[in-house]
């Protein structure tokens, strides 16, 4: 039986009156991907604010590993528990080299200089070339940033949390603005990541969701509207409802 990693119960968020997060619970086990959908305005970020410690929920626990209470945690500890996450938009040294800008996260510094001495490093040297070959940019290892496609960036962004080696990833809508071939291949990257790593994905694509094939949990109003295989979710007449009755 898999162990529960990461446990929301009873979180409630209210904005000026609005209940954004409405009396939430979620289990995600050690080692489970987890797709998160959802209706503009479901919750889905803010829940992620909540298990980063971004934003303090006005109620409920979010335990990690059993035993920590995250709501009890601001944002730079809860990073440094394992927690990484990436926003919608990527952020990488694009005028950086994109084996200096995994150098640059696994020596934790922002100076080049440091950055190069850990590249030198063989240990480091070796968890570059890992996360190159899982993120699929082995061959662009000494192109600049700037010179990678959007898909490519959004790539070595997930490589750039990879190499703080987090035990839960939270990955904020990958494949927006990505083409077909790169949608198809970040499904197969994530799953590769998956292997060794907690994943929760926040995704509008549903071809893409279904090609995680990965258990699906569907937000709407705040609360858990549906959870699922995603044949069970996308038939779920709630969910049909909440996405077409609108
Ligand atoms: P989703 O990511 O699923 O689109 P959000 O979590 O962004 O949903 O938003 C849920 C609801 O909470 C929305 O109605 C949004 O307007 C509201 N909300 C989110 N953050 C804030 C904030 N900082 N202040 C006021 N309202 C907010």
């Amino acid at each position: 039986r898999r162990e529960t990693l990461l446990y929301l119960n009873g979180v409630n968020k209210t904005f000026d009156g609005f209940k954004a997060i409405n009396n939430l619970s979620l289990v995600l086990e050690r080692g489970e991907m987890r797709a998160i959908i959802g209706p503009n305005g479901a919750g889905k970020t803010t829940m992620m604010d909540i298990i980063t410690g971004k934003t303090r929920p006005d109620a409920g626990e979010v335990y990690f590993r059993g035993e920590v209470d995250l709501t009890k945690h601001d944002e730079p500890a809860i990073a440094s528990m394992g927690i990484g996450r990436k926003f919608q938009k990527p952020t990488v040294f694009e005028s950086h080299t994109v084996e200096d800008n995994l150098a640059l996260s696994l020596s934790g510094s922002r100076s080049v200089l440091t950055a190069l001495l850990h590249k030198k490093s063989a240990a480091d040297a070796g968890k570059i070339d890992e996360i190159l070959a899982t993120t699929r940019l082995t061959d662009k290892r000494k192109r600049l940033a700037s010179g990678l496609s959007h898909g490519q960036k959004q790539w070595l962004e997930i490589g750039m949390l990879l190499a703080q080696d987090p035990e839960l990833l939270l990955v904020d809508e990958p494949v927006a603005g990505m083409t077909d071939a790169e949608t198809e291949e970040t499904a197969r990257l994530l799953r590769d990541i998956a292997q060794k790593h907690s994943v929760i994905v926040v995704e509008h694509d549903m071809h893409f969701v279904r090609e995680l094939g990965v258990k699906v949990t569907c937000l709407h109003e705040g609360s858990v509207l549906s959870e699922g295989s995603i044949d069970h979710v996308s038939r779920d007449p709630r969910v049909i409802e909440v996405y077409l009755g609108r």
